[in-house]
């Protein structure tokens, strides 16, 4: 340690992000001019980078740079591993999709080498299942496992060109953002688009109403889908005029599409009891009524209103369960970056060992379910049940806090709850 007066000493031994003094934190790492930051600090610092993509974790960096070799490709279990880190459940749908990833980097690959005949189709994904179920958070993690930049659009926002609203190409310039402004980069990401079901065809003839947020919108998607070669504005929008256009290929580029497709369940059973009578006779009493999303088929996304060319560039269908009561208590507490651990982690930092009693995390659940809130009513009742805790504790001098069910209870009275429920 540098030698110094009194005064200075005492700077270096505090951490100069969080302020902790050595003595608080495991490592305390010393730069120049008397300039520290602790083992802590650097976990947040590089968790934030993480979380927004700057960096990736298990990345095989190469995935992200001009050549990518065959050894460098994950394999499709090495794909579910790491979605089972943050991803509860949805087993089918995190195995179609490693297999879909695995395949689009083959096909990357293939590209490369120019070494067969065989060209490999994109392997473009649809998620099919009910909101808060996980679609998001698996594509964000496919990302982040990947290390190639990702961008989430809502289609709702989309509409054909010359219309109010945003442009189709605009989801390229936001890819290319993500991307840090790296061509490259962009050529390879991938952008999750959701809300499919939301630009379906209104009506079986398409050519009675002008249908600018439906029909067009999907025909300006499929040419993106397909691969082609895009003036894209950096800056995205038409606020811009002066900005130079950059030309990005979305031949390689992966597209991801989520949906509910509320109401889609009919259209399958229908489909599933005509079949079932005719010819290709299925036995309709194994058929698993609880959950049919499970036999989507292509077929069922073009009834909805997706046109077949669209339908056609997304071949891979996957679909996502509704959460049980058993995964939504799984989810606060299992995955990587769980609510509870969380909590556990911001409450170490200030030296306090917090704890959940089982019948308080039920109790979370509970209300969950009650108030149809989903996985993503979770955060919200947990942030309702510790606010005053996360104010009041940091100056406090408790060292341990244990939230019972009463204490949530009490915390969450039931114009909280309804608060909530506006917001979810
Ligand atoms: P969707 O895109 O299907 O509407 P999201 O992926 O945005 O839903 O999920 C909302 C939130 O709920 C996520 O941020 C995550 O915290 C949680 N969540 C939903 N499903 C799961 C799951 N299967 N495993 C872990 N967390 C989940």
């Amino acid at each position: 340690m540098a030698k110094g007066n009194g005064k200075n000493r005492q700077k270096e031994e505090c951490c100069s992000f969080c302020g902790r003094n050595r003595n608080s934190v495991k490592v305390l790492f010393q730069g120049g001019d008397g300039v520290t930051i602790c083992n802590d600090c650097i976990e947040m610092g590089y968790n934030s980078l993480v979380s927004s993509e700057i960096i990736s974790v298990g990345a095989k960096k190469r995935a992200t740079t001009n050549q990518l070799k065959a050894e460098d490709i994950l394999k499709p279990q090495q794909i579910k591993d790491f979605l089972d880190n943050y991803v509860v459940g949805q087993d089918s749908a995190k195995r179609s999709i490693a297999v879909a990833v695995y395949n689009h980097y083959k096909r990357l690959v293939a590209s490369q080498g120019n070494s067969s005949d065989v060209e490999l189709d994109k392997s473009n994904i649809i998620l099919v299942g009910p909101t808060g179920t996980g679609k998001t958070l698996i594509a964000r993690t496919i990302a982040r496992l990947l290390g190639v930049p990702f961008t989430i659009v809502d289609a709702t926002v989309l509409t054909q060109a010359g219309y109010v609203g945003e442009d189709v190409e605009s989801i390229l310039s936001r890819l290319y953002q993500a991307s840090g402004y790296d061509v490259e980069a962009t050529q390879r990401g991938i952008i999750f688009i959701d809300e499919i079901d939301k630009i379906a065809r209104k009506g079986d003839n398409p050519s009675i109403t002008r249908d600018v947020s439906g029909e067009g919108v999907q025909q300006a998607l499929l040419k993106i889908l397909e691969g082609t070669v895009v003036n894209v504005a950096p800056e995205g929008g038409r606020k811009h005029p002066e900005q130079k256009f950059v030309q990005i290929d979305t031949k390689n580029i992966l597209f991801i599409c989520g949906g509910a497709f509320d109401g889609i369940e009919r259209r399958i059973a229908e489909r599933l009891n005509t079949r079932a009578i005719g010819y290709g006779r299925v036995d309709t009493t194994s058929i698993d009524r609880e959950n049919m999303l499970k036999y989507v088929q292509p077929q069922d996304i073009k009834s909805y209103g997706l046109i077949p060319e669209l339908v056609g560039r997304l071949p891979v269908i996957t679909y996502l369960e509704p959460l049980s009561r058993q995964v939504l208590r799984s989810i606060l507490t299992e995955p990587k970056n769980a609510i509870i651990r969380q909590y556990n982690h911001l409450f170490e930092m200030d030296g306090i060992a917090l704890n959940f009693e089982e019948d308080a995390l039920e109790y979370i659940v509970d209300k969950a379910i009650e108030f149809k809130l989903g996985a993503r009513g979770l955060r919200s009742i947990c942030e309702a049940i510790m606010k005053d805790l996360m104010f009041d504790a940091p100056s406090s001098d408790i060292k341990s806090f244990t939230v019972t069910k009463e204490y949530a209870e009490q915390k969450l009275g039931n114009s909280e709850v309804k608060l909530l429920v506006q917001k979810c």
